[in-house]
């Protein structure tokens, strides 16, 4: 830091009651060292250590946008350091002070119109869109009730995994259901700190889902819907879909029949591995297709590298990393010498596919469920 630092014991307390394991952090470097975006303006390990003296200056308001909220620098801290609740709770005091992207004001009020940040579409048009599969679902008595993420749900590339999902389940012979209401789960608004809308929005996605859904299962596609669902809705299982395939596969109700001759890799989404340890299912799910070759990027798991999306403040804000992060990890997915690219979130396709347009490999990008689809067949 090189300045003699004032210690700010006032907000040094309000800190350590908002994220008490700050206090648990010893300096080692882990965080710095992982974190995908680490410069000369980057450095998260002294961010923890500013806010363990209680300063958080103007300069920290300005490069804390710049983190994907990726998870990594969490996942491998030894002392189990909450750094993405400091990085949050960072924001949400930029924001008091108003220092943030002009893009979130854009992102927030498309979330308070239309329900969803990427705007386009209202809930009406959720319905229209998803009325192309109606024919395949049973909203009277569902087993499981898929939640379409709202950047699924007006793209017609993602639409493709929606219908694959369904497809795939109801060989498994479960009835399956589609929550049609609010789009957004509500997780760009946490991330982006914006806490008082965050509340407000979430209570009236609860109560929404709660006297829609009746089935004990919400299966989702994106790991970010998950995440924030299991957040605020009590007496559902949420579940994203690599887990309760896994399930399927290992009981026998899924049945994988065909076999294929192919090598993949598959991409972990970081709101899969680093933020929730679902690290083994989607490996599980692969290796039980007949014929299928997994091979491991560079970096995998806790290790694998964001995407750039990150935790929707990548992908919404377009933040200066996240592209130059997306085509880093199309590069090594290209190096392992699979064909195939794989992942099971909605925001690391859409970056993945998108790099790929740009670089022009000859790998193909494919969501999980997609793949399997494929291979099932009709
Ligand atoms: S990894 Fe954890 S303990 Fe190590 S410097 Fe970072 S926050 Fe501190
Ligand atoms: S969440 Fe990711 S980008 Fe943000 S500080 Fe941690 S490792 Fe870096």
């Amino acid at each position: 830091m090189g300045m003699p630092v004032t210690v700010n014991f006032e907000l040094r307390e309000e800190l350590l009651k908002l994220v008490p394991t700050l206090s648990l952090c010893y300096q080692c470097g882990t965080c710095s060292t992982y974190c995908p975006i680490t410069d000369e303006s980057y450095n998260i390990r002294l961010i923890v250590k500013k806010a363990q003296l209680g300063v958080v200056d103007p300069k920290d308001f300005k490069v804390i946008w710049d983190c994907v909220t990726c998870g990594t620098c969490q996942a491998l801290c030894p002392n189990n350091v909450e750094i993405v609740n400091l990085v949050e709770v960072i924001r949400t005091m930029a924001m008091k002070s108003k220092v943030f992207p002009t893009k979130i004001n854009e992102i927030l009020w498309k979330i308070y119109e239309n329900q969803n940040p990427w705007g386009g579409y209202t809930v009406t048009d959720k319905r229209r869109f998803l009325a192309q599969f109606s024919g395949l679902i049973n909203n009277e008595n569902p087993d499981v009730v898929i939640y379409p993420c709202c950047l699924s749900v007006g793209d017609p590339r993602l639409q493709r995994h929606i219908k694959a999902l369904i497809r795939v389940l109801t060989k498994a012979g479960l009835k399956v259901g589609m929550y049609t209401g609010l789009s957004c789960c509500g997780d760009i608004i946490l991330h982006t700190g914006n806490k008082a809308f965050y509340e407000e929005y979430t209570a009236k996605l609860r109560d929404s889902i709660m006297s829609s859904v009746k089935a004990p299962i919400i299966v989702t596609l994106s790991p970010h819907c998950e995440y924030a669902l299991k957040k605020y809705l009590k007496g559902v299982r949420v579940v994203h879909y690599v887990e309760l395939l896994d399930e399927l596969i290992r009981s026998g109700k899924l049945k994988i029949d065909k076999k294929v001759d192919i090598t993949v890799t598959y991409h972990d989404p970081c709101y899969l591995s680093k933020h929730q340890r679902i690290i083994e299912e989607p490996r599980r799910v692969i290796t039980s297709i007949p014929g299928v070759r997994l091979v491991e990027m560079a970096h995998s798991r806790e290790k694998s590298l964001c995407c750039g999306a990150g935790g929707g403040g990548g992908i919404a804000l377009e933040t200066r990393v996240s592209t130059e992060l997306s085509k880093r990890r199309l590069k090594e997915a290209v190096d392992t010498g699979a064909s195939v690219v794989l992942t099971a979130c909605t925001y690391c396709f859409r970056m993945l596919e998108d790099a790929n347009k740009v670089m022009r490999t000859s790998l193909k990008v494919m969501d999980l469920v997609e793949f399997l689809d494929s291979v099932m067949g009709d």
